[in-house]
């Protein structure tokens, strides 16, 4: 339970219907699950490195860890994948990038994928071969053109330097869990990925501000990672405009191990809505029922949404998505409140954005 609404007890099937807006000027936001979303804007698709293989403990750590086709079939089953035209990764663990070698890429149009060096090295020739590559750190700070090579389409994508939150400790009985282990990077491209779950090294942390373009201006902001940081640690990124972040998409666990995270984030950033992901257990396939990740508590979860709530304040006009006035809590939508959800695995949100309602047709 959070807030005393219960979370979702399993994986929703992903609806094409869900990704078509009532309105042109809508963005759809759908949760594939762990720091897994897809954006759809204009027609045009982004996608934050799903992850649908659930791998155990032993695979996501010293075992093999063979990334599973049906689960990732099914996973992007009646979702716009084959219009991606970005592919974000924010850092190299298995949960983030190991079913990435297992994605249809083949029927997508060489997608840009904008991740750290060390994680483009991680995904082997095939990868690279289907991909319009931007390594990181380069170009950065500052948004990354949006047209040319590696084009963006109506996404404007910033890179910001993020790191990760430290892990649960479990290298004291050998295992290493996807927590900020195992560290390290990788220097040099590796031929094939990596066969076992501890060969997905960290590398550099990544955040991302995802801005839709209507034209030239920017009509919705979102503020994305995949793991929790203290906002005090991290590299100084660009200053924003004064202009809001409408949506942050956050990561729950470990929050609690750093400081200032999501309290001082959402408040020093002007965030709106805060859609809490991250959250399940996905060390569990998904065909079971979904439950939260082992470090985090009911208690955690709700001091969660209670700093997200302190920070955000009484909002006073409808910044939430506009798709959920008959959704039943635990079973077609996650709980929520005013500023924010803890989305269940597979739900689909529609924002409305600040696009003129003739202007932002694909
Ligand atoms: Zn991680």
């Amino acid at each position: 339970m959070v807030r005393d609404q219960p979370l979702g007890e399993h994986v929703l099937p992903a609806q094409a219907a869900d990704f078509v807006p009532d309105e042109q000027r809508d963005a759809v936001l759908h949760y594939y699950g762990v720091g897994g979303w897809g954006i759809l804007w204009k027609g045009e698709y982004l996608m934050t490195a799903p992850y649908f293989s659930n791998h155990g403990l032993l695979a996501s750590s010293t075992c093999e860890a063979r990334p599973d086709e049906d689960a990732i079939a099914h996973g992007f089953a009646e979702t716009p994948y084959r219009a991606t035209k970005v592919i974000l990764v924010g850092h190299g663990h298995v949960d983030h990038a190991a079913d990435i070698p297992a994605y249809p890429l083949a029927q997508m149009d060489r997608p840009t994928m904008i991740a750290d060096q060390s994680t483009l090295n991680l995904l082997g020739n095939a990868v690279r071969g289907q991909v319009c590559a931007i390594p990181l750190p380069a170009a950065v700070p500052g948004p990354l053109p949006t047209d040319g090579d590696c084009s963006t389409g109506a996404f404007r994508i910033t890179p910001l330097p993020w790191a990760h939150a430290p892990h649960a400790g479990l290298e004291s009985v050998g295992l290493y869990a996807t927590f900020g282990a195992p560290q390290g990077a990788q220097s040099t491209p590796l031929c094939e990925p990596p066969k076992t779950g501890n060969g997905w090294l960290v590398g550099r942390t990544w955040a991302f501000l995802i801005e839709l373009l209507d034209g030239e201006r920017t009509v919705f902001r979102i503020l994305y990672v995949d793991s929790a940081a203290s906002p005090a640690f991290v590299a100084p990124w660009p200053p924003l405009e004064d202009d809001p972040i409408d949506v942050h998409i956050a990561c729950m666990p470990d929050f609690d191990l750093v400081t200032g995270y999501p309290f001082d984030l959402v408040r020093d950033r002007n965030v709106k809505y805060v859609l809490a992901g991250h959250w399940e257990d996905f060390f569990r396939p998904r065909d079971r029922s979904v439950r939260p990740v082992a470090v985090l508590s009911e208690h955690e979860m709700n001091e969660f949404v209670l700093q997200v709530e302190q920070a955000i304040g009484q909002p006073t006009e409808e910044h939430g998505p506009v798709n959920k006035t008959d959704c039943t809590v635990g079973k077609t939508c996650g709980p929520h409140g005013s500023t924010w959800t803890v989305p269940t695995p597979g739900e689909t949100f529609r924002f409305r954005t600040s696009a003129s309602p003739d202007t932002a047709s694909p």
